[in-house]
């Protein structure tokens, strides 16, 4: 999953993309860029590895020069989390400096990189954003956004693009629409977004959301709409909502919250916990799940998880045996809430189910006297192939383990999954349409590789390159 930022006719771009990837850091941790173009065509860049805080100082800032910029914060779901595939990728074009920012997966990136290396085509990095400069420059097509549509033409999956061709933005949303992006207006100019939180940052206003395979072009401050991309059957990411936005986010026209929430109350309604003494969230991501849980089940809120912001996202340690430890390192109950009580623990999802385990014991050590743990989301059976970071089937404990078999596992009193229909019946009345292929099996395009497992689209490059 990846945050994407793009600003437009505004002073000092490069200063406004820090703030808006700052506020997109919970979309990528593991490295981010910034390009800006100045008034003579010239791109600037930095990308490096970790978070947007550490990489960039006041002085990388000023020495990028520039009213257009864009940006990106990575979290590897195709290719390694190497430098050389940080983002925003960038080319010397023909009319100027091409550079992209991508959030999503190609689904046909492999082959279409076996292809291109076939004909000659030298890849300076292993993610599949490379794939569609690639597409870009060998088109044959004499415009660039010609260009662009033969390269968009080819691929498949999931694409929301930041795209600048010398100082022209574009925002492109494929066809499907599965990650989100956002137009603001800030003073003179625009800015484009993953999130509205990040255009809140920098005080931008809310235009509106990019329909699915709707692309614009920016010119200072002049939008223009191009001709929408062929038209496919909505695919809006469900997981945007349940767990990767901020809460204070409105995504694909919903606030995160009151639709987190909803979750909750669903959740209270289907698997109750009658007598439990309170319940608490696995912070920060359910915290309006639980909320929600309480309103409906008239149970206490309370704060019985607390957690150390300073660890990353569990999901980013590499290896299980750290993710499990880091799990500890991360969340600590407070005694005083659960010691000697019911409780009823609501998480928004379970991957591979060790977050849970650990937490399991650690409120168990703490004194609890029955533990119920509640899933706002349902079993995740299958890998996501379009941007989340959701592991193969062998991973995922619903794809290898019947519910009452994670049950047993998790060691808990009672546990509860929010079922497809209730998480269907939270978006069906909003005429749009969701991909919800991790919990329903139903993928919207071919997915790689015949196998389950199928394997990685990273293809090596030379260990010099990395
Ligand atoms: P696991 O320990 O593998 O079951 O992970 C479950 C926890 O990871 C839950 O608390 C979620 O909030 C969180 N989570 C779910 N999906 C993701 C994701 N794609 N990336 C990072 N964390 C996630």
């Amino acid at each position: 999953m990846c945050g994407v930022f793009g600003a437009s006719n505004i002073p000092n771009a490069a200063q406004q993309v820090y703030m808006g990837l700052y506020a997109l850091q919970h979309r990528g941790q593991e490295s981010a860029g910034i390009i800006t173009v100045d008034d003579d065509n010239v791109a600037h860049a930095h990308r490096s590895m970790g978070l947007v805080s550490d990489i960039f100082s006041t002085e990388i800032l000023d020495s990028m020069p520039g009213s257009v910029g864009i940006g990106h914060t990575r979290y590897s779901t195709a290719g390694s989390s190497i430098i050389s595939n940080a983002q925003p990728c960038a080319v010397d074009y023909h009319v100027g400096p091409l550079a992209l920012a991508h959030n999503g997966n190609l689904t046909n990136a492999a082959e279409l990189k076996r292809d291109l290396v076939s004909k000659g085509s030298i890849f300076q990095t292993s993610s599949d954003s490379e794939v569609l400069v690639h597409l870009i420059a060998r088109s044959e097509a004499r415009k660039p956004e010609d260009q662009i549509l033969d390269a968009l033409e080819r691929v498949e999956g999931a694409y929301t693009l930041v795209l600048t061709i010398g100082k022209t933005l574009y925002g492109i949303v494929d066809s499907r629409g599965f990650r989100p992006l956002v137009l603001g207006k800030l003073n003179d100019g625009y800015v484009l977004a993953s999130e509205t939180c990040a255009l809140d940052i920098v005080g931008a206003t809310p235009v509106r959301e990019l329909q699915p395979g709707e692309w614009i072009r920016i010119d200072g401050n002049e939008v223009q709409e191009l001709p929408p991309l062929p038209p496919k059957p909505h695919r809006r990411c469900i997981f945007e909502l349940i767990y990767f936005s901020r809460p204070d986010s409105k995504v694909f026209g919903k606030s995160v919250d009151r639709f987190r929430r909803s979750l909750g109350r669903r959740l209270a309604q289907e698997h109750p916990a009658p007598g439990a003494d309170c319940v608490f969230s696995v912070p920060d991501s359910s915290n309006a799940m639980a909320l929600g849980y309480s309103e409906h089940s008239g149970i206490k809120l309370e704060h019985g998880l607390i957690r150390n912001h300073y660890v990353g996202r569990t999901f980013i340690s590499p290896g299980q045996s750290s993710r499990t430890e880091k799990a500890r390192i991360k969340f600590n109950p407070v005694r005083e809430v659960v010691d000697g009580k019911s409780v009823v623990v609501v998480d928004d999802s379970l991957v591979r189910g060790t977050t849970a385990r650990s937490l399991v014991k650690m409120i168990r050590d703490a004194g609890a006297k029955e533990i119920h743990f509640r899933s706002s989301s349902p079993p995740i059976t299958g890998p996501c192939y379009y941007g989340i970071d959701t592991p193969t089937y062998g991973e995922l404990i619903a794809s290898t383990h019947t519910v009452e078999q994670i049950h047993q596992h998790l060691g808990v009193d009672s546990l509860g999954y929010l079922s497809l229909e209730g998480l269907r019946g939270a978006v069906e009345r909003d005429g749009t349409g969701y991909c919800d292929a991790c919990f329903s099996g139903a993928y919207p395009t071919a997915v790689p590789g015949a196998e389950p497992d199928a394997p990685s689209i990273d293809i090596p490059i030379p260990a010099t390159i990395r």
